[in-house]
């Protein structure tokens, strides 16, 4: 089948049958990953080439430091108000979506959170435009949702905030879907769910000065300082997904790099958002045409009681997940990094088919 699941998502089949693979018997360890100890020479050498791989495709620059966290995307919003206030009593947050909102809630429990900018107004359908952004130089730093996973917002531009102020970004479902520049960024983060592996390992690039910032009732488990001079290995890690992320880089390297699955997902999102606004109102988009994710496509029936039958044929046809979250209704498909265009292709033929068929 085709998996548009927005996560956790397909991972590269070739990824799967490598791991398949060696599951018993690592590199002639024999051993399986799972069993082997995260200090032995063996994982350190997994977890030392997944950090070096990812440093290598997105350029990391040598004063950030790569952190590879469990908790999830979810546990990074109470994390980084906890390790980047420091003296300051504010933050600021761009509100575009679900995502948006959950990190500002928890960021309220630690911070006065200054809403700088949202699209609530027009139901998150688009970004609003940066010069009508009310930031404040003084904040500890501003925090934005690059691709709500939810809506099938993506911002298309990366924002510059008031010199000093270090940019957030959760970049979960984007992560390593096109290329960026880290210098922007003060601190990124991301679930690897989407587009680095299984669920239970959260990746966290940190600019090395943020890291001395965290207010003192920080638990341990939670400070950015404590992983990054334990080399992610404080406590035990998510020794498989690492492993599995590693597996994903290099796979990402023979795709062409970022700069390679960075024109296949211009591709792949191109050809459905034609066939969205080429059926004649048939399937529609809310998404203001510039902030359509390329992610997460999320689109209307006209009919919304076809919804049930276009979910149930489409899995006849071997395409499964495309129910959208139950927050916004309609459908949504997700089509990450590891989604063949080939998937892609069969879903414009099935969606072309059943608008003709019910039009
Ligand atoms: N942020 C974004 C943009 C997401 O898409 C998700 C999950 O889908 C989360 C945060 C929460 O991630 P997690 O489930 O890893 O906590």
């Amino acid at each position: 089948v085709y998996n548009f699941s927005s996560g956790p998502a397909v991972l590269p089949h070739s990824v799967l049958a490598e791991a398949q693979s060696e599951l018993l018997d690592w590199h002639g360890s024999g051993m399986s990953v799972m069993e082997m100890s995260h200090r032995g020479k063996e994982f350190m050498e997994i977890i030392h080439d997944a950090e070096h791989d990812l440093r290598r495709l997105m350029a990391i620059p040598e004063n950030y430091r790569v952190l590879f966290l469990q908790g999830g995307a979810s546990q990074q919003f109470s994390m980084v108000p906890l390790n980047l206030l420091g003296e300051k009593k504010s933050v600021d947050v761009v509100n575009t979506g679900h995502w948006s909102k959950l990190a500002i809630k928890e960021a309220k429990h630690y911070a006065k959170v200054n809403v700088v900018a949202s699209s609530e107004d027009r139901n998150f359908s688009y970004v609003p435009a940066e010069d009508t952004w009310q930031c404040d130089p003084n904040a500890a730093y501003l925090h934005y949702t690059s691709n709500e996973t939810i809506g099938g917002l993506q911002f298309p531009f990366v924002p510059t905030p008031p010199e000093g102020v270090p940019l957030v970004c959760d970049m979960s479902s984007e992560f390593l879907s096109h290329e960026i520049d880290v210098n922007r960024f003060g601190l990124i983060y991301a679930g690897a769910q989407k587009n680095i592996g299984p669920s239970g390992l959260t990746v966290v690039i940190v600019r090395e000065d943020l890291l001395d910032r965290a207010l003192r009732i920080t638990p341990t488990m939670l400070n950015y300082r404590v992983h990054a001079d334990a080399d992610s290995m404080y406590n035990t890690p998510a020794t498989f997904p690492i492993y599995i992320a590693g597996l994903v880089l290099k796979w990402i390297e023979e795709q062409g790099g970022i700069k390679g699955i960075a024109a296949r997902n211009e591709e792949k999102a191109g050809l459905l958002y034609h066939t969205i606004d080429s059926s004649g109102g048939f399937y529609s988009s809310h998404i203001e045409t510039p902030f359509r994710s390329k992610m997460n496509v999320t689109f209307r029936l006209r009919d919304e009681s076809l919804n049930d039958s276009f979910v149930s044929e489409a899995k006849k046809n071997g395409l499964v997940q495309l129910k959208g979250h139950r927050v916004v209704g309609g459908m949504r498909a997700s089509i990450y990094n590891a989604m063949p265009i080939e998937g892609v292709k069969s879903l414009v033929h099935f969606m072309q088919d059943f608008a003709r068929q019910h039009g």
